[in-house]
């Protein structure tokens, strides 16, 4: 027989304008959840995390339908996601404790998705049960960082899970048997970004009504810059188990150390006999759930390897330098190449000078060195398709040039802005070379050049 007291206490902080924690309290559930996403894409996340969870827990109270309960919780939430595009994106943590009946006697479920926690307060020793789901946690866990670390890490609000995010998830479960004068917090990151461990500590030590208690603590979080929202349930055990008669095992307390969990370590293999994966309690996981380490977690292999990065290595390092090497020297050449390529074409029905390749090349756009005078409609006929389609020159003077003689053509003799200038078009000139013609049969340009006076015709025609 189990007799359970709780108490909450949820504020939106402040900072945000809105307050997407949801948290859920029955005389054997209970629960947080810290929604994310835009417009109200938080506050349905987590309320539908928390409505999902209910409803699954109450047709199956045990430590399987609890885990069942929460990948339905994580099925509804994804479903809602995908089905409104207004909420497209949305996700949430889930952090619960569940009341059970086992063989063995009452039993606590604890389950966690994300980055709110669940703590124990044991003999007057707080301890953290949960692991967190972030990519700084993830680092913690595998000796790159350290817990100080961790707290300032930039990362640290990165989650590696949530409910949500795809139509599966892996669920850390732990199954601790309820003695008598335990308390329980659960809590989302409002709390436990702005309060340290020790002074969370204090209050559950000191203030012995739970929803006195969970007041403090938001108080405390509000008092400290109330950055988030911030959401906290306090559970008592009133009347549980008493204490074994051997000294308290050490993990209890040791459990505070967050590379005890190995939440993701729990997993059990893909056994099809046990679709939901959850909480197949032998001897040894009856074991762990004394010391309150997860007792088992669902079928997918944990995501945190894939997710997260390494940290780079020297030889990472330098590979990585010499690839950015030669690929810099190749976008440099590329800009090279680009920028040495000019052509003339039409820039808003005007003859103009580009720079770069006609049509772009890699994604680098020819973009407009010179804009002449000369209208499309100027242009005689024989060159309006190709300068239509742009006429490639080997350089900027060489397309210059090219624009002059057009110029003598239509009868302007500048027709670039300053400082362009072009040669006086004296019969001979070398730089006064006629455009090459598209159609480049001599018929063809003879008969615009034979209208211009003064054009470069002795050159074309002596040639
Ligand atoms: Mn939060």
């Amino acid at each position: 027989m189990t007799v359970l007291r709780s108490g909450s206490a949820t504020h939106v902080g402040r900072v945000r304008a809105v307050n997407e924690d949801r948290s859920l309290e029955t005389s054997t559930l209970f629960a947080v959840a810290d929604g994310m996403g835009g417009h109200a894409g938080g506050e349905v996340a987590a309320r539908t995390a928390i409505d999902s969870l209910e409803s699954g827990f109450s047709h199956d109270p045990s430590v399987d339908g609890l885990v069942d309960a929460v990948h339905e919780a994580n099925h509804a939430v994804w479903e809602r996601g995908r089905s409104d595009p207004s909420l497209h994106g949305m996700g949430t943590t889930l952090v619960a404790a569940g009341l059970v009946n086992t063989e063995e006697g009452d039993r606590l479920a604890i389950v966690n998705v994300g980055d709110s926690r669940a703590y124990k307060v044991h003999q007057g020793r707080l301890s953290q049960l949960s692991v967190d789901h972030s990519v700084a946690e993830a680092l913690v866990a595998r000796g790159e960082l350290s817990e100080e670390e961790a707290q300032v890490h930039p990362h640290r609000h990165i989650l590696t899970r949530a409910l949500g995010v795809d139509p599966d998830v892996d669920v850390d479960v732990w199954e601790l048997v309820p003695r008598q004068g335990d308390r329980f917090l659960l809590c989302s990151d409002g709390l436990t970004n702005e309060v340290d461990t020790e002074e969370i500590e204090h209050v559950l030590i000191e203030t012995s009504d739970p929803r006195e208690a969970a007041e403090d603590l938001v108080k405390l979080a509000n008092g400290a810059g109330g950055n988030d929202n911030i959401t906290a349930v306090v559970l008592d055990v009133v009347v549980g188990e008493a204490l074994p008669d051997e000294p308290d095992e050490p993990d209890e307390t040791a459990a505070a150390v967050p590379t005890r969990a190995k939440g993701a370590g729990a997993t059990l293999a893909p056994d099809a006999s046990n679709p939901s994966g959850a909480a197949l309690m032998g001897r040894s996981e009856e074991a762990r759930a004394e010391r309150g380490e997860p007792v088992a977690a669902t079928r997918h292999t944990p995501p945190l390897r894939r997710r997260v990065p390494r940290l780079i290595t020297v030889r990472t390092l330098i590979f990585v330098l010499l690839l950015g090497g030669v690929v810099y020297a190749a976008w440099d050449l590329v800009h090279w190449y680009v920028d040495n390529s000019y052509y003339v074409g039409l820039h808003d029905g005007k003859i103009a000078i580009f720079q770069g390749r006609r049509g772009g090349f890699l994604g680098i756009d020819p973009k407009v060195v010179a804009t002449s005078d000369i209208t499309e409609t100027e242009v005689p006929s024989p060159y309006q398709g190709a300068l239509s389609s742009g006429v490639e020159e080997p350089s900027r003077t060489a397309a210059y040039n090219y624009v002059c003689n057009m110029g003598n053509l239509v009868g302007d003799a500048q027709p670039l802005p300053a400082p362009a200038k072009c040669p006086t078009p004296t019969s001979g000139s070398p730089a006064a070379t006629v455009p090459s013609s598209p159609t480049s049969t001599a018929s063809a340009v003879g008969t615009p050049i034979g209208m211009r006076e003064g054009a470069p015709i002795g050159t074309r025609e002596a040639a």
